[in-house]
């Protein structure tokens, strides 16, 4: 280690930062920055080397030097913009440099004789070497040269590098860096002590080569990025021994039982990974320790029967289970296939959603209370205080991220009672990249259905430019739906003015609040999109006579409304369903062979992959047809191109976390990935592996060290331990 200087003596006049403190808006604060530990950890991006004053004659074009030189001469030439011109002289050459935003004393401040330190880039220039606006001062006499690189930090509009430079000085001469972390461990991973990295990274010696620093390869990185992941480690495993504190009801599988029953009722068998998904699951269900896990597979792999069959494991031992979803759609679809299956063999079913009536609800409420009902579906209402279970033994939440980490607690607060947590599993067909798997949900047990079922062909896709093709695809759509198969026309917004039906449905998504729908048309929005209405009209106008078969389904029409369009087009009185992203979640009708998306470019990787998931699911060979418009930006194009080229879902999240960072994939308000600030799981996978391992033996075998390092790295805000 090159870097093996003490931090700078704690004696030295009160810096600019702490005086700051105290106002408002201090510059610290509107960069998030509070504590001392807060600025040794404000890292720069990037530095300069002032450590040696290259003699002008020995300049190199291009190439930033600090030059230390005599004027000779300064004036203000007045041509077509007033320009500052400063010649100096150090004794092997001469230079000018050139101002062209300047105050006007400077012409005096730089007077001939007064010796200046000016770093800035040389050009060569009519006569010999120029500095355009070169950073400029005047020497002190006698003034040493800096011992280390000047470190440039990120700073915010109207914060200067020299006021940053002080106050992390200053932070870094009062912080209390001792090293906490065992000396064995750091010396295993080849990581500095933390006072020794922080040092470096801020003040690096001159002979350090900047590239592995700029990179942030240099051991000293890494030990901060370590840091960084060993805190978000160590706090999901604390959450995960006290979730092993707590106490579910156990349910043991029972042979000849619902479970037997519902799986020869299916009109399939299992394949090898549901059935693998299945046993963990019923494992997970007999142990006393509330189930926490998540069961992740592609679109369409058949995530369902996996649930419904923990569901009557849980009701085969005398428990209720809810069940919740994301939008109307998709849990009016659960309630149509679980019911479909378990009632015929006995099991009671409610139905709960905000679009229903008063007395309808207030019947499945009773029932729920009662325990008349064993299996609970709906969406958010499922969580709404009034319902009540009798003895809810196990939650299912489907594509979980759409819901906060409350929403998902709070269903499961529902049938916490006599200290027993009911056990939870939640799905996702928005398969996580293991990385991101891991450092998200570093304390969630993983089931993951790799396959999907066999017989099931790969979608072709392709991508058309809307300006040339959308014409000749219209027609296509036209005589497929002529020929009797069916089509989803996907269009990203329901109106010209609307900004976007983020969240499916508009049923209050990760807001959780119910009815609070944005007004449609309240905000002036993108009339360059292709409305669904339009499309509708365009589309029935293209089908002529059979204009009929033509739905429209979005995100604002009355459930009853939403659900009966799906039941129309499953049943195949709908052929051509033209529809927003409310069908992105989980519909599914095997029979669909074609789907067009307007706008493509406009869509993320996954949400594409979701959509496109769709189609496919039958044992026809299914299309997918991909519009955009110009002009396509680079990871636009790069998006379009991987739904090309692959089908794969992990695949496709892989190359999402490369194209747009882990915070955009999950969303960042779930992903808990908004505390990251230095670690970049995209180039940091081997350091969260090695986190990993630390946390678990700091945790067993140096329990203070562990805390400590949470105290210092979990700072206001990070709410890593709630979930
Ligand atoms: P997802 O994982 O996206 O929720 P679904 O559970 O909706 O997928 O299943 C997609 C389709 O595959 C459904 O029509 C379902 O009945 C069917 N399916 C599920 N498992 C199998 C299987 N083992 N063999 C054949 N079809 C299956
Ligand atoms: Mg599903």
């Amino acid at each position: 280690m090159p870097a093996a200087a003490p931090l700078p003596p704690a004696k030295r006049a009160a810096p600019a930062g702490a005086g700051a403190k105290a106002a408002p808006t201090s510059p610290g604060e509107r960069l998030g920055l509070r504590s001392d530990w807060d600025f040794a950890l404000h890292l720069p991006l990037h530095y300069v080397d002032e450590t040696r004053i290259t003699p002008i004659a020995q300049l190199r074009e291009g190439r930033i030097a600090v030059v230390q030189a005599q004027v000779l001469q300064a004036e203000l030439m007045a041509a077509r913009r007033r320009v500052l011109r400063v010649t100096v002289e150090d004794g092997s050459g001469r230079l000018e440099l050139r101002f062209f935003h300047f105050y006007p004393n400077w012409s005096r401040q730089y007077a001939p004789g007064k010796e200046l330190r000016i770093r800035g880039e040389p050009r060569r220039g009519l006569f010999g070497f120029e500095m355009v606006h070169p950073v400029c001062r005047v020497a002190a006499p006698g003034e040493a040269l800096p011992q280390s690189l000047t470190p440039i930090y990120p700073a915010g509009a109207g914060i200067s590098q020299a006021w940053l430079r002080k106050a992390v000085a200053a932070a870094l001469r009062r912080l209390d860096a001792r090293e906490w972390l065992p000396a064995d461990l750091l010396e295993r991973l080849q990581l500095p002590p933390i006072a020794q990295a922080l040092q470096l990274l801020h003040a690096p010696p001159p002979q350090l080569a900047l590239e592995a620093l700029e990179q942030r390869s240099h051991p000293a990185w890494r030990r901060v990025k370590f840091d960084e992941l060993l805190a978000q480690q160590l706090a999901q495993q604390m959450a995960r021994s006290r979730r092993a504190e707590q106490r579910a009801w156990p349910m043991p599988e029972r042979g000849g039982g619902l479970v037997q029953s519902l799986l020869r009722a299916l009109p399939f068998a299992l394949t090898a990974d549901q059935a693998g998904c299945v046993a963990e699951i019923a494992l997970d269900l007999q142990r006393e320790q509330p189930m926490h896990r998540l069961l992740q597979g592609d679109v369409g792999c058949g995530k369902t029967v996996v649930a419904a069959l923990a569901a009557a494991q849980a009701i085969d031992n005398g428990f209720q289970c809810a069940l919740m979803a994301p939008t109307d759609i998709l849990a009016a679809q659960h309630l149509q296939r679980l019911a479909g299956w378990l009632q015929p063999l006995g099991v009671g079913v409610a139905w709960l959603s905000g679009a229903q009536r008063k007395r309808e609800r207030e019947a499945e409420l009773a029932r729920a209370a009662s325990g008349e009902a064993a299996l609970v579906i709906g969406t958010h209402a499922v969580i709404q205080d009034k319902v009540q279970f009798a003895r809810l033994g196990l939650a299912l939440v489907d594509e979980q991220h759409r819901f906060g980490v409350a929403q998902r607690l709070s269903l499961r607060a529902k049938g916490a009672g006599e200290q027993r947590q009911p056990h939870l599993l939640m799905m996702t067909a928005t398969p996580i990249p293991r990385t991101l798997a891991m450092a998200v949900f570093g304390d969630l047990d993983i089931s993951t259905i790799a396959h999907s079922p066999p017989g099931r062909q790969p979608v072709r896709t392709r991508v058309f430019s809307s300006d040339q093709r959308r014409e000749a695809v219209k027609q296509r759509v036209r005589e497929l739906v002529l020929q009797g198969r069916q089509v989803y026309w996907v269009c990203p917004l329901i109106e010209p003015s609307e900004p976007g039906e983020g969240e499916a449905g508009g049923e209050g998504g990760e807001g959780g609040q119910l009815g609070a729908r944005p007004r449609a048309g309240a905000r002036g929005g993108q009339p360059e999109l292709r409305a669904a209405l339009e499309a509708h009209a365009e589309l029935q106008a293209l089908l002529g006579e059979q204009a009929g078969c033509v739905g429209l389904l979005h995100g604002r029409m009355p459930s009853a409304h939403k659900a009966q369009v799906m039941e129309d087009f499953a049943a195949g009185r709908l052929r051509l369903l033209v529809a927003t992203t409310v069908i992105e979640v989980g519909v599914d009708v095997p029979s669909a062979s074609l789907m067009v998306i307007e706008h493509a470019e406009r869509f993320g990787l996954s949400q594409l992959h979701q959509l496109r998931g769709r189609v496919g699911r039958g044992s026809q060979a299914a299309q997918c047809l991909l519009l955009f418009s110009e002009p396509l930006s680079q990871t636009a194009r790069a998006r379009l191109q991987a739904m090309h080229e692959s089908s794969d879902g992990f695949v496709l999240a892989q190359k999402d976390l490369e194209l747009r960072g882990p915070g955009e994939l999950l969303g960042q308000r779930q992903s808990g990935l908004q505390g990251l600030r230095h670690a970049d799981l995209r180039e940091d996978e081997d350091l969260l592996e090695l986190a990993r391992e630390a946390a678990a033996s700091l945790l067993r075998e140096h329990p203070l060290a562990a805390r400590e390092h949470l105290q210092r790295w979990l700072g206001a805000g990070m709410d890593w331990l709630a979930a």
